[in-house]
């Protein structure tokens, strides 16, 4: 090959490039989510695409500039962390984050989002090279979903008290964190008296209001920090964290006079109730949800054998 020919294909090969770049940058225009180059210690080599503005802030400025210049200590460390995996394993990495205006050192304002971060390491052709490219995407309306249904699952639909399912995985860990630093708790299961006669002479819809009101009045009774459970039907589960009986059942006696002296406006006139209620505390001997809640239950079974509209202590 002569210095003719040399010249000639560089040409060509320059042509190419030149080509494929300003094919790329096209491509780049019609790209959705950001792509951010950066270098193993954070900086912002490129910043590229992102051209759905309704998702993303303009990021341009982001450019020469430093991940741990822009975002908090926590963010940094994890934003490094996740870049550094991403060149040691030489494969895809995936982050997950939320940003809210207090994550950025410098004032902005930008609503809560969540992002997915996609990284891969572009030093496949020059091993000394150490960057990254991140796809950032923003995943915040599949976040909020996920957060609802889980909000929804942990839900009563009837009094929008926590459910059943709930209260026994909260119940399980608080017995675990009981076995492991004494973190005493006491448990009070409540239930309506004649609550069948309710709904037989008021008819199911007044029922369920007198259920809906009265779910209103606990909650609106209880100290913020215990939990109130809507356990099936007409029966309830109050959970009292580091509190002993002796304390709950203060609390469940004024409870239990509120309610009895409570009289509900429905549209079948007015209507009284009582509970009957079974309160224990946390015990060595309690391996699971059951055995606790079983205490109380057969607690409740004796206030209700004893003349309802009372608590028994077990
Ligand atoms: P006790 O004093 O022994 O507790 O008697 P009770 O009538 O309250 O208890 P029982 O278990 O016999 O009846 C509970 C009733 O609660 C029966 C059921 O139809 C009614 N119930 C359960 N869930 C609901 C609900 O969501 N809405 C309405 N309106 N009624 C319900
Ligand atoms: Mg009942
Ligand atoms: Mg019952």
């Amino acid at each position: 090959m002569n210095f003719d020919q040399i010249r000639e294909e560089l040409k060509q090969t320059s042509n190419s490039i030149d080509i494929i770049e300003h094919e790329l940058n096209i491509l780049f225009t019609a790209l959705p989510d950001p792509i951010f180059i950066i270098d193993a210690q954070g900086g912002f080599l490129e910043v590229l695409a992102g051209n759905a503005k309704e998702l993303y802030l303009d990021s341009n400025y982001l450019r020469g500039r430093y991940i741990k210049d822009l975002f908090s200590s926590e963010l940094t460390e994890r934003f490094i962390a996740a870049i550094n995996q991403a060149l040691q394993t030489n494969k895809l990495t995936l982050i997950e984050y939320e940003i809210s205006s207090e994550d950025f050192l410098e004032p902005q304002s930008v609503s809560n989002s969540w992002f997915q971060g996609r990284i891969v390491p572009l030093n496949t052709l020059n091993k000394e090279e150490k960057v990254v490219a991140w796809v950032a995407v923003n995943i915040t309306d599949k976040k909020m979903l996920e957060l609802q249904l889980t909000e929804l699952s942990q839900r009563d639909a009837l009094t929008g008290l926590l459910n059943r399912r709930y209260v026994q995985e909260d119940v399980s860990k608080r017995i675990a964190a009981y076995k492991r630093y004494k973190d005493h708790f006491s448990l009070a299961f409540l239930d309506i008296d004649y609550f069948k006669k309710i709904n037989d002479t008021y008819g199911h819809d007044v029922g369920d209001y007198v259920l809906k009101e009265f779910s209103l009045f606990v909650n609106k009774e209880k100290r913020e920090s215990d939990l109130l459970a809507r356990f099936g039907g007409e029966e309830f589960i109050i959970v009292f964290p580091n509190t002993p009986k002796e304390s709950a059942a203060v609390f469940l006696e004024k409870l239990r006079r509120g309610i009895e002296n409570l009289s509900l406006d429905t549209a079948e006139g007015k209507v009284k109730f009582t509970i009957s209620m079974g309160l224990t505390e946390m015990m060595d001997l309690d391996q699971d949800f059951d055995s606790i809640v079983k205490r109380a239950d057969d607690a409740l079974f004796q206030a209700k054998d004893r003349g309802r509209n009372q608590i028994v202590v077990a």
